[in-house]
C-alpha cells in the first residue's frame, strides 16, 4: 500500500473527529519515527506525553511481551500479582497512600469526580444531590459527556447536551476567584498545574500552594489532573512538587505505561478513596495484570533511566535556545521542563502551517488551538537533538 492508500482508507472508515497531519508512521524508537516511506521525523508531541520515556522504549517491551503470554486480563473477581505491587510502587514513587486505577485519563478523572461526591455526601454532610466541584476555564479533563459538559470550549460541548449538573467554572490562576466561588456544597476543585492542551498557560507562581491553602481552610479536597504534567513531563515528578503541595487526590494517565497501553490511576493522600465499598465502582480491565506489569517497568525506567532530571535540564535548554530565535512571529515562549508553549502573533495565520512545514523539514509537533506550537517531546532528547530541533525550527519561524 501507498501512502495516499492508507489515509484514503482512514477517511472512508473511520469517524472524521481527528484532523491529523497527513503522515503515515509505522514505526518508532526512542524520539525517532519512521513513516510508511521510510522517512524519519523527530517526534516533538510524544503522544500527548503518553510517551515520555521514548516509542517502543525495549525494557517495556519485554515486560509486555512476557506478560502478554503469561497473563493479560483476569477482571477484578480475582486478584492478581501484579497488581498490589503497582500499588505499592506507585505509592512510593508519588507519595500516595491509596490508588485507584482505571484505563483512559477520563475514565480517572470520572472516578475522581464520583469519590469526592460521596466523600462530601458522606463525610461532609452535603445534602444528597448538592456537590458542587470548582472547575477552572479553558480546562482539559478529557471527553466523557461529563467532562465535556463543564469545558469552557463551545466546540467540545456542541451537541451533546444535556450535561451532568454540579460545576462550577472559574478563571485559572485566579486564588481569589476559587475562595469566592465555595459555597457549602463544595467539595472539590479540579485543576491543571499548568494547562496543556489550553495552550501551555502557566498558572502565576504560588497559586497551587494558595489552592492548597484554602482547600485546607474551607475542608475542601484538591484535585489535580497531572495526566499530561505527571511522571516527569515537568522536570518533577508530579508538578505539583515544584510548588511542594501535595493534592488529595492526584490524577494520572498517559505516560503511566510508557505508550504501550492505557493505564490511569487515581492517586489519594486522604481517606476519599476510603468512601468506595465493593461494588460502588469498577472497570473490567482496570488493574489487570498486563496493565500493571507494563506501568511498574514504565516508572521503573524513568526513575532509573534520569529521564526526570533530563526532562528539567533538556527543558531549559529547549527554552533558552528557542528564546534566542529572534522571529517577530513569536508573542510568547513559555514551559516548565519538556512541556513547552511557542505562541505565535495573530500575523502569523496560525500554528498550523508551522506545524505543517516542520513535518516536512522532519520534526512532528502539533498546534494547539490556533496560535500555540507545542513542544513536548519524550523525556530521553539530548543536547545534540535540541540543536538539531532548533535549526529547523529557527528557519522555520524566520520563514527560511
Ligand atoms: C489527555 C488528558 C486527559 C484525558 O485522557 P484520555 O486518556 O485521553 O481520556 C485528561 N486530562 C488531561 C490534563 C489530559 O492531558
Amino acid at each position: 500500500m501507498k501512502f495516499q492508500d492508507f489515509i484514503r482508507l482512514e477517511n472512508e472508515f473511520g469517524a472524521m473527529n481527528y484532523r491529523p497531519l497527513d503522515v503515515v508512521l509505522t514505526r518508532g524508537q526512542g524520539i525517532w519515527v519512521w513513516d510508511v516511506d521510510g522517512n524519519r521525523y523527530m517526534d516533538c508531541l510524544s503522544a500527548y506525553s503518553a510517551v515520555n520515556q521514548g516509542h517502543c522504549h525495549p525494557k517495556i517491551a519485554a515486560v509486555m511481551k512476557e506478560q502478554a503470554e503469561k497473563l493479560t486480563l483476569t477482571s477484578r473477581a480475582f486478584r492478581n500479582d501484579q497488581l498490589g505491587l503497582f500499588y505499592k510502587e506507585l505509592c512510593d514513587l508519588t507519595r500516595s497512600h491509596t490508588v485507584l486505577p482505571m484505563n483512559s485519563g477520563a475514565e480517572a478523572v470520572e472516578s475522581a469526580i464520583k469519590a469526592v461526591r460521596k466523600w462530601g455526601y458522606r463525610d461532609r454532610g452535603v445534602p444528597e444531590g448538592q456537590a458542587e466541584i470548582v472547575v477552572c476555564e479553558n480546562n482539559f479533563h478529557g471527553r466523557t459527556i461529563t467532562i465535556v459538559g463543564f469545558s469552557s470550549e463551545k466546540q467540545y460541548r456542541d451537541g451533546y447536551a444535556p450535561f451532568t449538573p454540579g460545576f462550577r467554572i472559574i478563571p485559572f490562576g485566579d486564588a481569589r476567584a476559587f475562595e469566592q466561588a465555595i459555597t457549602p456544597n463544595t467539595v472539590a476543585i479540579l485543576v491543571e498545574p499548568i494547562q496543556g492542551e489550553a495552550g501551555i498557560i502557566l498558572p502565576p507562581d504560588g497559586y497551587l500552594r494558595d489552592v492548597r491553602r484554602i482547600c485546607d481552610e474551607r475542608g475542601v479536597m484538591m484535585i489535580t489532573d497531572e495526566i499530561q504534567t505527571g511522571l516527569g513531563r515537568t522536570g518533577k515528578m508530579l508538578a505539583e512538587e515544584h510548588e511542594g503541595v501535595e493534592a488529595d487526590l492526584t490524577l494520572i494517565g498517559k505516560a503511566l505505561s510508557g505508550g504501550f497501553y492505557p493505564v490511569s490511576a487515581v492517586l489519594s493522600n486522604k481517606e476519599v478513596l476510603g468512601v468506595f465499598r465493593p461494588g460502588d465502582h469498577g472497570s473490567t480491565f482496570g488493574g489487570n495484570p498486563m496493565a500493571c506489569a507494563v506501568a511498574r517497568i514504565a516508572m521503573r525506567v524513568l526513575v532509573e533511566e534520569g529521564m526526570i532530571e533530563n526532562a528539567a535540564e533538556a527543558g531549559k535548554y529547549f527554552m533558552t535556545c528557542l528564546r534566542s530565535v529572534s522571529s517577530p512571529l513569536v508573542k510568547e515562549i513559555r514551559g516548565r521542563g519538556l512541556m513547552i508553549g511557542v505562541e505565535l502573533r495573530e500575523e502569523a495565520g496560525g500554528a498550523r502551517r508551522f506545524c505543517e512545514t516542520l513535518m516536512a523539514r522532519g520534526l512532528l509537533c502539533k498546534e494547539t488551538h490556533t496560535n500555540v506550537i507545542r513542544f513536548a517531546p519524550p523525556l530521553i532528547i539530548r543536547r545534540e537533538e535540541i540543536d538539531w530541533a532548533i535549526e529547523r525550527i529557527a528557519a522555520v519561524l524566520k520563514g527560511a
